[in-house]
């Protein structure tokens, strides 16, 4: 019987990486993400099994909780194939390389900061190095079209289906055979939010007999998308007015796209007073490159007509797209009026960092946060209504206005999760990852109310057998 074991993203939001074990004996890994926030030592430690008996990856998205500890598992012995979009895979490509590098300027400081007290022999080596990235991209690998199914070996048919989550994202669903019966298991990867402007919505899956969801919104629903908009408007126009400048934290990836977008509509339809506009990241600015790339493949409706109409979706007067650190600390003499967009979106490291420690103490600034921050995030605590914030080692005043605007997640919320499943047939399994064990709880129950669906919460290492 077919088994599948999560070894992240189980409790949890972050690790994603479930091995399915067929009975023919073929074991194919979803994903291979890296643990963040409160969780990231647990990347340092054993994947569980075995790296070198594992014959496919599937990855259903580019995101670093998905992608970021496929390195690793190469070092430790991958050989099989990987298959990723052409689009996730290019994205992929920006986000492990930019891990290695982090990783390794976060083990000098260390080293150095210990070397001091004689301790330098402990800090943990990264866990992977730019070379360790560069062999990922040598493996064999197969690149899915989106709706055309593909044999992964005999007998294993996997179709990758648009999961409106980021460019390129896929939920998988993988047909084989037990005995003379075909079964048919989904993995969702990270569902989109129908909310969405650059991506077109998620695509329906029609049946399974198994599957795996996640649950990171499990317990709530979103602000609708205009409203979320409305909102975002009203902060940047009153910060604006009164000769504040404004932080938003962005993930690089979609959500980056997103907020330029909404800019950019402002800008043309001159709702936006008078500012500059920085993309302070240039891990972002490099996804946002890559989104113009495949801006007429992928993009939504709305995308191609704002680039029929100007020959490009996200530029205009007044966005700058800093590139150098030279560049990134010129912002700092920017005395009013910028419009600051910086990474990590958690605030968890990257340029964000610094222009907190500028700003965040004064009353005329705003922060608005646009995705989620997990738990034992800098983000997550300034979220929580925290009144000082520890960036490098300085204790700074949260005096600037908090915001939280919901409605531009990339995750589908409870009820873009519940219409998803509703709507596929056949269901004897179902199983929740990707989510806080709270959150799952609520979705679970809400689940067995509304769909008469009796959910599972999936523990870390929980043997799943698929019956
Ligand atoms: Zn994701």
């Amino acid at each position: 019987m077919a088994t599948v074991i999560s070894y992240g993203a189980a409790e949890v939001v972050t690790g994603s990486c479930h091995l399915l074990e067929l009975d023919s004996g073929e074991r194919i890994l979803i994903d291979c993400g890296m643990f963040q926030g409160r969780e990231e030592r647990r990347n340092y430690g054993a994947f569980g099994f075995d790296a070198e008996s594992v014959d496919y990856l599937l990855v259903t998205h580019a995101h670093l909780d998905h992608v970021g500890r496929i390195p690793k598992l190469v070092k430790e012995g991958f050989k099989g194939t990987v298959a990723m979009t052409d689009a996730t895979r290019d994205l992929a490509t920006v986000i492990m390389l930019d891990s290695a590098k982090i990783m390794k300027e976060d083990y000098l400081t260390r080293y150095k900061k210990e070397q001091r007290r004689g301790r330098e022999k402990e800090v943990p080596q990264p866990l992977y190095e730019e070379k360790d990235v560069m062999a990922v991209l040598d493996l064999p690998h197969i690149v899915p079209e989106y709706d055309t199914p593909f044999e992964l070996c005999e007998g294993v048919t996997v179709t990758y289906r648009n999961a409106g989550h980021i460019l390129g994202s896929a939920f998988i669903e993988i047909r084989y055979k037990e005995g003379n019966e075909e079964r048919k298991i989904v993995f969702s990867g990270d569902i989109g939010n129908d909310n969405d402007m650059v991506l077109p919505d998620l695509t329906p899956c029609k049946s399974a007999d198994y599957l795996y969801v996640e649950s990171t919104y499990g317990d709530r629903n979103h602000q609708k998308a205009l409203q979320s908009i409305e909102e975002l408007k009203t902060v940047i126009n009153d910060t604006l007015k009164n000769w504040g400048n404004i932080l938003i934290p962005s993930f690089a990836i979609e959500r980056t796209q997103e907020i330029l977008c909404i800019l950019k509509e402002m800008h043309d339809k001159d709702e936006l007073p008078q500012c500059q506009i920085y993309l302070d990241s240039p891990m972002a600015t490099k996804a946002t490159a890559i989104y113009k790339k495949y801006a007429e493949e992928l993009l939504s409706d709305e995308c191609q007509a704002i680039k029929k109409r100007d020959g490009t979706v996200f530029d205009f007067d007044g966005l700058n797209y800093t590139l150098t650190v030279d560049e990134s600390k010129a912002i700092n003499d920017v005395d009013h009026r910028a419009i600051i967009i910086a990474g990590s979106g958690m605030c968890s490291g990257g340029r964000i960092l610094h222009h907190l420690k500028n700003r965040l103490w004064n009353r005329k600034n705003a922060v608005i946060f646009v995705g989620y921050q997990a738990r034992g995030t800098l983000g997550r605590h300034i979220v929580d209504g925290a009144k000082w914030a520890k960036i490098y080692h300085e204790d700074i005043r949260v005096q600037a206005s908090i915001h939280t605007i919901n409605g531009f997640s990339a995750h589908a919320d409870q009820s873009g999760i519940l219409d998803w499943v509703k709507g596929i047939d056949g269901l004897q399994k179902i199983c929740l990852i990707h989510g806080e064990e709270d959150k799952q709880e609520v979705l679970r129950d809400v689940m067995g109310e509304r769909l008469h669906e009796k959910a599972h919460i999936v523990e870390p290492e929980e043997v799943i057998y698929l019956s």
